[in-house]
């Protein structure tokens, strides 16, 4: 069997960054996704990336910015690197082809994010994620890094303590097969679909984080859900902070602002948390049912909204018939990225020799308990990176060794038993998926409490019963979505257990996570972050 140096599992900003830097490094460099690395979620990265290089900004602004926002988690080692490497990289971009929008004398233009103290953020119109998804697979071309597409990871192949290698499904043929190599990178992505109501796209799985989890690895910070304030309600669709930076107002019925009713002047620019937390409690009655917000663009000139807002304003209005300048948009707080993550340090290494995690499946403590929006796309171009120099390093001096196909086996083995139970009984995937999402939607939202995250918490293990039960129709075949959605479940409950017993255990209230029964912040007992381990079926919080 082929031994790669480095296998990549992931075709984001993450993965493919990694990819590429660990092949410049002399890497023979292979990778895996699901989909192909164009439709991945990366995509829907609208605004833009953060960089210190406005006129009156610098670098330990930045710096402190991005601390302040992690109320008190953030490691600071790893920040100051975060803020200082960022130039370099949206340089690279910019050269590579990235089309950046401009000022009139033809420098980067910045827009100022939601907890930024100016404008930093830059951006090509509202379709950033989109022009460096596809400069970076044009690099991987370039560099002539093979893809396999539509092969799901299940499982990493660990042997003598190291991991060697991944066991995937290859969906168009059915197979279930073996890639063998000195280094791999997890860069999944996030699992944001636990939550009914998301911006993340279908692939946001944690299929990455699972398999470390199954395999003894931490997840750190789980509790730590980004909720983006301005969502089309019921749909995930996010309409980007761009639009309150160019003078987006949150308002009621009435049109009367939230921040003056709220006292939080300037609401619409402070960290995200704190924008979605006083919305949720604005929206909540006394008697606990709801009441709308609104999102008024009307004060934003139109040349504004064709160069800034174009893709914002056809989605709105091809998918929701709403005009973005006109009348009042509908808005609510949506599930947006999960802060925590794989264990990973500096450079992406965990705590499995060979195995490495970077981007939204992993997390370091670089952003603590709250990010900063616009350093979410800098962390995957600065720590892809770390992670893309150190696995490629660490191949170059591991010695292979030939795995045994018996892993592949155990994983046919145990998919043919999901067909072996039988899909007689009343009970489907789908109804679990479905009260999966409306559990952690209605339970584990912007404001948690004790009694609804024990309830959530319940729910999640007799949907873990419910999910042992049910059976496929078949093993293989062409594109077997059944069985890749019935394998992403799995992940999913997995991780939305982990989260649940995550924010459970953190008794304060800290950057995203809000608990009512402990509204304050308690840095004496909780300025740490948490630890979540799989023991047998637990979850168990250190
Ligand atoms: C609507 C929206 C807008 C955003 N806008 C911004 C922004 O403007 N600025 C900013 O800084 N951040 C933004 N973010 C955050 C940013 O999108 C994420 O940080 C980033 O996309 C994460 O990239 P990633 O490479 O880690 O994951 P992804 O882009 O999710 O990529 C994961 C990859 O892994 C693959 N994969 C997953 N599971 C498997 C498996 N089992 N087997 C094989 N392959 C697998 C997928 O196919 C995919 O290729 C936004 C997020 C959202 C939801």
């Amino acid at each position: 069997m082929k031994n790669h140096d480095v296998i990549v599992i992931g075709g984001g900003f993450a993965g493919m960054n990694a990819a590429i830097t660990a092949k410049l490094n002399g890497s023979e460099v292979v990778l895996i996704t699901k989909q192909h690395p164009l439709r991945s979620h990366s995509s829907s990265s609208h605004s833009g990336v953060n960089v210190a290089l406005n006129d009156g900004d610098s670098v330990e602004q930045h710096i402190q910015d991005t601390v302040e926002s992690g109320d008190g988690l953030c490691d600071s080692d790893l920040v100051e690197k975060l803020c200082r490497e960022a130039q370099e990289e949206v340089v690279r971009l910019d050269r590579w082809g990235v089309p950046f929008s401009r000022n009139e004398s033809g420098l980067l233009d910045f827009v100022r994010f939601g907890g930024s103290s100016i404008a930093r953020t830059a951006f090509a119109g509202d379709a950033a994620g989109h022009f460096i998804l596809q400069v970076l697979y044009e690099q991987i071309m370039r560099l002539e890094i093979p893809v396999l597409q539509d092969c799901l990871v299940l499982s990493l192949v660990i042997s003598d303590d190291k991991c060697r290698g991944v066991c995937y499904y290859d969906i168009p043929t059915g197979k279930t097969v073996i890639e063998q190599g000195n280094a791999v990178i997890l860069a999944t992505g996030g699992a944001n679909q636990m939550f009914g109501t998301t911006s993340s796209a279908f692939s946001a799985t944690g299929d990455g984080m699972a398999a470390a989890y199954r395999q003894g690895v931490p997840l750190m910070d789980m509790e730590f859900v980004q909720f983006h304030p301005t969502s089309l309600p019921g749909t995930g669709l996010v309409i980007t902070e761009m639009a309150r930076s160019l003078g987006g107002r949150i308002v009621d019925k009435n049109n009367k602002a939230l921040s003056a009713k709220s006292g939080l002047k300037g609401l619409e620019l402070m960290n995200r948390n704190v924008c979605s937390q006083a919305m949720t409690q604005a929206m909540t009655t006394k008697d606990g049912g709801n009441t709308e917000l609104f999102l008024d663009c009307s004060g934003i000139k139109k040349d504004v909204i064709k160069r800034q807002l174009y893709e914002t304003a056809a989605m709105l209005k091809d998918l929701q018939g709403v005009k973005i300048a006109e009348g009042l948009i509908p808005i609510t707080p949506c599930a947006h990225r999960s802060l925590g993550g794989i264990k990973v340090s500096a450079n992406g290494a965990t705590q499995i020799p060979g195995l490495f995690a970077t981007g939204g499946c992993s997390c370091s403590g670089t952003h603590g308990a709250n990010q900063l929006g616009g350093n979410a796309l800098l962390d995957n171009l600065v720590y892809g990176r770390a992670t893309g120099i150190a696995s490629s390093d660490y191949a170059a001096s591991a010695v292979a060794k030939e795995v045994s196909d018996s892993f592949a086996e155990d994983q046919r083995k145990s998919l043919r038993n999901l067909v072996s139970r039988g899909t007689s009984g009343k009970d489907s995937q789908t109804a679990i998926r479905s009260d999966l999402q409306k559990v952690m939607n209605d339970k584990v939202g912007v404001i948690r409490h004790k009694d609804a995250l024990m309830e959530a918490q319940k729910t999640v293990e007799s949907l873990q019963d419910r999910y042992d039960k049910v059976g496929l129709q078949k093993y293989g075949g062409t594109f077997n979505t059944e069985l890749c959605s019935m394998v992403e479940l799995g992940n999913l409950l997995d991780i939305a257990g982990a989260t649940v017993a995550s924010a459970l255990a953190r008794t304060e209230s800290r950057g995203n996570h809000y608990r009512s029964d402990y509204p304050k912040r308690d840095d004496k007992q909780w300025k740490k972050h948490t630890l979540v381990y799989r023991e047998n079926s637990s979850h168990v919080v250190k």
